[in-house]
């Protein structure tokens, strides 16, 4: 019966989305369904290898092309992905190119906060914006504050129309897949579950879906390293002992920003792996700092830059990481626990204050390295340098150190990753949610029919 099921994908084109979306293709062929992706030339072209390989290995993944209406809408020709967006300004256009989109790419913890906090309105109880208030019916007692709330509780007239369908299309749907792990959320997906009255299926971690080291390598994007010179490095280094720092696909701080980060690595004395972006106009100031300071000469050795895009999953999985600098996507924050790597949390934007609050309070496998407000898209130069160099530095000692409670923590993030590897193995949570996902769908399309 579950071959005549067909699942069609349509990832939100932007890395976080795809990039799951992707390792979710897999996972369901390998349920004997077929699966097609739908999306535009340009996005095929990140992930053909990929699919090229789980197609030989005999899963049934089509992907179909659909042209993208760049100039009908006034977009750049090849602007198919939000990380190619150059302003704020064309993200309208960008969505009214899109016409439809649903996809959830977060976790329960964070969606129950905000379902919580926008049905209670428990945001308007406050009188400033950086007066913390609690998030109402979690099964465990969390404070946020306005200023750290996702960008879709602050009103923005150019794009709420957009927002409302999202939501609209949300609400129609049978239910909603999750990549987490019931363990993992706390409570927190039966409390989602009932909330919004809908079906929720966490069939987590995707990334783990990715075996092979060739598989981890080609994750998103083309890498900027080679990946011989990434692993023999890292075979380089002492167990445990790098911190990584990446702070997402669509990471947007300023210069002046980005350097604190550089010099605290430095000041730290641990071996580091930063990631910086060169997609946009900012890289260029980075890079002449980089070269007026001698930086790549100073750090040679016990630092290693990659300018462009990381192998984030193989770099994760590797025994040397010790650390991850993270901006708290939700990707980025299951992959950390995947590999059992503790965080230092740099929160953004979007639901990842929310996220931080789950890794350091509640799982307790993190330290937050101090930001107190959400960075919005162009408010990034009003708003200037947020982290210091010493709070860099500080948080990296707590987190390689930290005394019983560091050591305390390295514990958890391991136990966590042990549990999380369970989930997807023959009768594990997740595992099991996914055949139930299946089941359920096919249960739902007989009823209708
Ligand atoms: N990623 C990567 N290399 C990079 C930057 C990001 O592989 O240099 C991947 C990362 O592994 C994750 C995704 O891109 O799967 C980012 O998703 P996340 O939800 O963490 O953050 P977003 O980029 O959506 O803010």
């Amino acid at each position: 019966m579950a071959e005549q099921l067909h699942f069609v994908l349509i990832p939100l084109m932007a890395q976080g989305h795809m990039i799951p979306m992707i390792d979710l293709a897999k996972l369901l062929a390998e349920q004997r369904v077929m699966v097609s992706l739908i999306t535009t030339p340009h996005n095929a072209s990140r992930f053909d290898s990929v699919i090229q390989r789980a197609t030989q290995s005999g899963l049934q993944i089509q992907v179909v092309k659909i042209p993208f209406p760049c100039r009908e809408v006034g977009l750049p020709v090849g602007c198919e992905n939000l990380d190619t967006l150059s302003s704020r300004d064309l993200l309208k256009r960008f969505y009214n190119a899109l016409g439809i989109v649903f996809l959830d790419g977060m976790g329960c913890f964070s969606l129950l906060c905000s379902h919580n906090v926008k049905l209670h309105k428990a945001h308007l109880s406050v009188a400033s914006d950086t007066e913390p208030f609690v998030v109402p019916g979690l099964p465990q007692t969390v404070e946020i504050t306005r200023a750290q709330l996702p960008g879709a509780f602050v009103s923005l007239p150019d794009l709420d129309d957009v927002r409302n369908k999202m939501q609209e299309a949300e609400m129609s749907a049978f239910g909603v897949v999750i990549n987490s792990f019931n363990e993992l959320e706390q409570g927190c997906v039966e409390q989602y579950q009932k909330a919004i009255k809908k079906k929720v299926w966490t069939i987590g971690p995707v990334s783990l879906c990715n075996k092979m080291n060739l598989d981890k390598f080609e994750r998103g994007n083309k890498a900027s390293i080679k990946e011989q010179k990434c692993m023999k490095w890292l075979d380089s280094k002492e167990p445990r002992s790098v911190i990584y720092a990446c702070l997402g696909s669509l990471c947007r701080l300023v210069p002046a920003q980005l350097i604190e980060l550089g010099l605290g690595l430095e000041a730290s004395q641990q071996p580091f792996i930063w990631v910086v972006k060169t997609s946009d106009e900012r890289a260029e100031e980075l890079e002449k700092w980089f070269s007026e300071q001698k930086y790549e000469e100073r750090i040679k050795g016990r630092g290693l830059l990659i300018k462009g895009w990381a192998p984030q999953v193989l770099i994760l999985s590797h025994p040397a990481i010790g650390g991850f600098i993270t901006h708290s996507g939700w990707n980025s924050t299951i992959e950390s626990v995947c590999s059992g790597v503790p965080m230092i949390t740099w929160p953004q934007f979007s639901e990842q204050f929310f996220n931080e609050k789950l890794i350091v309070q509640i799982l307790k496998i993190g330290v937050g390295v101090g930001v107190e407000v959400s960075v919005r898209w162009g408010e990034e130069e009003k708003l200037g340098v947020l982290v210091k160099k010493h709070q860099v530095e500080k948080a990296i000692d707590m987190l390689m150190d930290g005394g019983e409670e560091g050591e305390n923590r390295r514990v958890r993030a391991r136990e966590l990753a042990e549990i999380a590897r369970k989930s997807l193995e023959n009768g594990g949570s997740s595992y099991c949610n996914m055949s139930l996902l299946v089941r359920d769908i096919l249960e739902e399309i007989t009823k209708s029919q």
